[in-house]
């Protein structure tokens, strides 16, 4: 079978594609200076246009590197806070996903009518590309990480990025001409596209998470849905169905809608059967998928991997392909990995388990008796279901971090738990309450910008220091 390299149109609509709305004359301000801003003022800047960066840090804080490429490219920087005046005069304003909108100078370049784009929404006017994209609370750099490895055994060309890595600018900036591009995107992204249409899009669960930068948990979700918000006939919405609020989605356009499922349910495209996964575009012919050699543990991955199986039939990939795939990928760093054992005690880093969903679907992936290490920066959702999520898994906790306390007035009463006020300190506090047999899990629940640079960070200060317990 051949795989289906659709039509460029379910790109931007051609009216806007290659239309970014400024020319050599035009001010553009470019709001943010993480990876997504640096890559957007290069395109702009290397095409001729009057670019300049505002970047919340100190210049102090930043890569002698960069400042050097901004000066080179004559870029002005303006750091340490964003300034009202450099926001109006601009012709066009890009922001980067990290930088809120509700800051008054956004407020009150949008009041005046000065355009505000996202970077996503600008390097996909930039690129012919067929775009696959990937949301959802949790879940999404695994997925995209899989079907970015499902491509490449298909011998198609894709750049993979987005949210993950390398952003989709950095894609239209350069030469590569991929087939597809599997792109990571995340609410952020979302709240800032207009004409952004995926070929395929793939939203793989929601749940509360970010609720200190949205107003109420409603306009997380509503974020969410405006993935397929432009798709339209001949395109693909894969959606788990097992998510309450994805399985009530009913698009009024003609996009075709794949839905997928743990749960027994009718009318499903994607299923497990009999320990294997079954899928089928038109409810008729099934393919069949063995999952004896599938290497990430909990549910939560059998859910993420019947989506990336209707992406690939979707895709008209050959099933041996997927297959093949699926015995392949062995997921990434700091999800449920394995990175040590210690007298009969396993230790698992789930440092990427930033919200509160992510670490319930950590705790219910093991059949052992666990200790988690939780905590960090309190995103403002609620501990309740990790609480109940606990009850009859969980032996004891260790908290760290500033949401300590919160952790520990939820917990109080339900399992025994101590705090910590760093990561060696809570390994060997956990290990002491663990028995033979069970798993010391690092599922924060948190973000980790309290102690750490970044999940990764803490995932890395995590395993060295489990190394040390375990080696000395
Ligand atoms: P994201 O890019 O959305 O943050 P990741 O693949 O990096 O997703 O995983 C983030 C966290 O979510 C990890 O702790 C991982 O184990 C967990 N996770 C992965 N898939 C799911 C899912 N379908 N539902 C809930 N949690 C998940």
């Amino acid at each position: 079978m051949k795989p289906v390299i659709p039509n460029s149109r379910f790109q931007s609509p051609k009216s806007l594609r290659g239309v970014v709305p400024v020319g050599p004359a035009a001010k553009t301000l470019v709001v943010g200076l993480g990876i997504s801003g640096l890559w957007t003022t290069r395109w702009l800047a290397h095409r001729g246009v009057k670019v300049t960066v505002s970047e919340i840090r100190p210049e102090q804080e930043l890569e002698e590197k960069v400042l050097r490429e901004l000066r080179d490219m004559g870029v002005s920087l303006e750091t340490g806070g964003h300034r009202e005046e450099t926001f109006l005069g601009a012709d066009l304003i890009i922001v980067s996903p990290g930088v809120p909108q509700d800051i008054p100078p956004f407020l009150a370049a949008m009041e005046r009518g000065v355009p505000v784009m996202g970077e996503l929404e600008f390097a996909s006017r930039l690129i012919q590309t067929p775009v696959i994209a990937v949301t959802g609370t949790n879940g999404k750099s695994t997925v995209t990480e899989f079907l970015g490895l499902l491509l490449k055994n298909a011998g198609l060309e894709c750049f993979v990025g987005g949210n993950i890595g390398t952003p989709l600018t950095a894609y239209a900036a350069g030469t590569q001409k991929a087939d597809y591009a599997v792109v990571e995107v995340s609410s952020f992204q979302l709240d800032t596209i207009d004409a952004f249409c995926p070929f395929i899009s793939v939203i793989l669960n929601i749940s509360p998470d970010h609720l200190d930068r949205y107003s109420s948990y409603e306009a997380y979700v509503q974020s969410k849905l405006r993935l397929f918000k432009n798709q339209e006939a001949g395109s693909f919405l894969i959606l788990n169905d097992d998510d309450k609020r994805l399985s009530s989605i009913n698009p009024a356009s003609q996009v075709s809608v794949l839905r997928y499922g743990i749960e027994k349910r009718k009318g499903r495209h994607a299923t497990l059967e009999n320990n294997k996964a079954k899928a089928s575009l038109n409810g008729m012919e099934s393919k069949w998928f063995s999952l004896e050699s599938f290497g990430l543990v909990g549910e939560h991955n059998l859910e993420n991997l019947l989506g990336c199986v209707l992406v690939g039939l979707a895709l008209g990939l050959n099933p041996r392909v997927i297959q093949e795939t699926i015995s392949g990928f062995r997921g990434l760093p700091d999800r449920l990995e394995r990175v040590g054992a210690h007298d009969g005690v396993l230790f698992y880093n789930d440092s990427k388990a930033t919200n509160v969903d992510a670490a319930v679907k950590a705790v219910q992936s093991f059949d052992q008796p666990l200790v988690i290490i939780a905590g960090g920066r309190d995103k403002g959702a609620e501990y309740s279901p990790l609480v109940r999520a606990s009850r009859d898994r969980v032996r004891g906790g260790v908290f760290l971090g500033e949401a300590k306390g919160l952790l520990a007035k939820s917990f109080e009463g339900i399992i025994p738990y101590s705090m910590a006020g760093d990561m060696e300190e809570a390994i060997s506090k956990a290990f002491s309450m663990a028995q033979r047999g069970d798993v010391v899990l690092l599922a924060p629940a948190c973000s980790s910008f309290d102690m750490f640079s970044d999940y990764s960070h803490r995932g890395r200060v995590f395993r060295s220091a489990v190394e040390k317990f375990v080696h000395g």
